[in-house]
């Protein structure tokens, strides 16, 4: 998990100890406790209260946010998003894999945490060393998983229309045969929706028809005497289109964040969100390019007239897609737009400062966030790299330093 500093300036990067003024052996500790500067993530904890309070207030009573923290919470840090929402007083997570459910449990996280995904039914001793609840993807596979000798905490994943994971939800004896499994312990029930991003009449009729269906099953279980302690339907839209759903959880991922998959949907939905994160990184260097001197692999940009060329140390390895090359993205400095110039390299990206004569080394620059009073958001940024906000966000990579303020 990425390591997490506490205050955003330079001056406290450079004030931490070097392993030489430490008493800790040099070899005990970890590279990353040394951070570069280079380039880096700042997440914002006050936005991220707001935008949970914001998503548990359009919720009924006795619905409680079930943060998503899958891909190291949409890149904004699993650990660190777990201890906020924590301390708000959140006591059950969503995870993607086992070993997300893990690396949360050693860190110290505790109350329930779901594994959303598949996990080799040989893992079993490890889900339940950790206490993980692990999502039964379909029939077959809840039987595999009640081969491990003692109770394993399990949600059962309903199929209601997306055809993606889960027991169809006319499955009634095979659901029953699961929930009569001595060593499954059956700790809630759950479906997804496909079009809940939408009330217009088709998509709505189809969330309707889900909705139905997980009902349905939850009544006819219920008439067989069986009663699941935790039923749960709702990811980020859902919480916006079908606030008013009696749930147990809601699956809150991209809204916990500050904003919906695009920018359309945002705008609809999540004007109230506030981004959680920013994408800064450090200007290595500026120098000029001469009329007719080309830039970059392949020489694929030439410049026309002299220019300013400002080098960014960021790349594609650190999630800044590649589609953003040649213009089609473009970064604040002093709160302008320098827009990227050839191709996004894989450590490097280099802009177009001819027109921010202030832009010097050592500058910061902004990929993602604000930058007196101009903003680049992780919609725009989606929308120009023709994908969606969760792609942008889950990218980011684990070289970026974080810092939380
Ligand atoms: C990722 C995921 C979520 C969270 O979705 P958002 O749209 O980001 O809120 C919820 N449920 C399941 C099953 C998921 O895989």
């Amino acid at each position: 998990m990425a390591q997490v500093l506490t205050k955003s300036s330079l001056e406290q990067l450079t004030k931490l100890p070097l392993p030489w003024q430490t008493s800790t052996p040099a070899s005990l500790v970890a590279l990353e406790r040394f951070p570069t500067g280079r380039a880096w993530l700042e997440i914002s904890r006050q936005n991220l209260r707001h935008n949970a309070q914001l998503l548990q207030a359009l919720l009924p009573a006795g619905c409680r946010l079930m943060p998503v923290l899958k891909a190291d919470a949409y890149g904004h840090g699993a650990l660190a998003v777990a201890q906020e929402m924590q301390q708000l007083g959140y006591r059950a997570f969503c995870v993607a894999s086992a070993k997300e459910g893990v690396e949360l449990r050693q860190a110290g996280i505790e109350g329930e945490i779901l594994v959303l995904g598949y996990t080799h039914p040989e893992l079993a001793p490890l889900l339940w060393g950790y206490q993980l609840s692990q999502t039964v993807v379909d029939f077959d596979y809840g039987l595999a998983l009640a081969q491990f000798g003692q109770p394993l905490k399990v949600h059962l994943k309903i199929d209601t229309g997306m055809h993606r994971l889960g027991l169809c939800a006319d499955q009634l004896p095979q659901i029953c045969e699961l929930l009569r499994c001595q060593n499954l312990q059956v700790e809630g029930m759950f479906s997804h929706f496909c079009v809940s991003e939408s009330l217009e009449a088709a998509q709505n009729a189809y969330t309707l028809q889900q909705i139905e269906s997980f009902r349905g099953l939850v009544e006819q279980l219920s008439q067989a005497g069986h009663s699941i302690p935790k039923l749960h339907l709702q990811s980020s839209y859902g919480i916006f289109t079908y606030p008013q759903l009696h749930c147990d959880y809601a699956r809150a991922g991209i809204a916990l964040y500050g904003m919906l998959s695009t920018e359309a949907d945002t705008l609809q939905w999540g004007g109230q969100l506030r981004p959680v994160l920013s994408l800064k990184a450090r200007v290595a260097l500026t120098r000029s390019l001469q009329p007719g001197e080309s830039a970059g692999y392949g020489l694929s940009f030439t410049a026309a007239e002299q220019m300013r060329v400002a080098v960014l140390s960021i790349g594609y390895a650190d999630g800044l897609p590649r589609s953003l090359s040649h213009g089609r993205g473009s970064v604040l400095l002093h709160g302008r737009h320098a827009p990227i110039l050839g191709p996004v390299c894989m450590d490097q990206t280099l802009v177009d400062v001819s027109h921010i004569p202030e832009a010097a080394q050592h500058d910061i620059a902004v990929l993602i966030g604000q930058d007196q009073g101009a903003e680049i958001s992780a919609c725009q940024l989606a929308t120009a790299s023709d994908t969606i906000t969760n792609e942008i966000l889950s990218r980011l990579g684990r070289r970026l330093e974080h810092v939380l303020l």
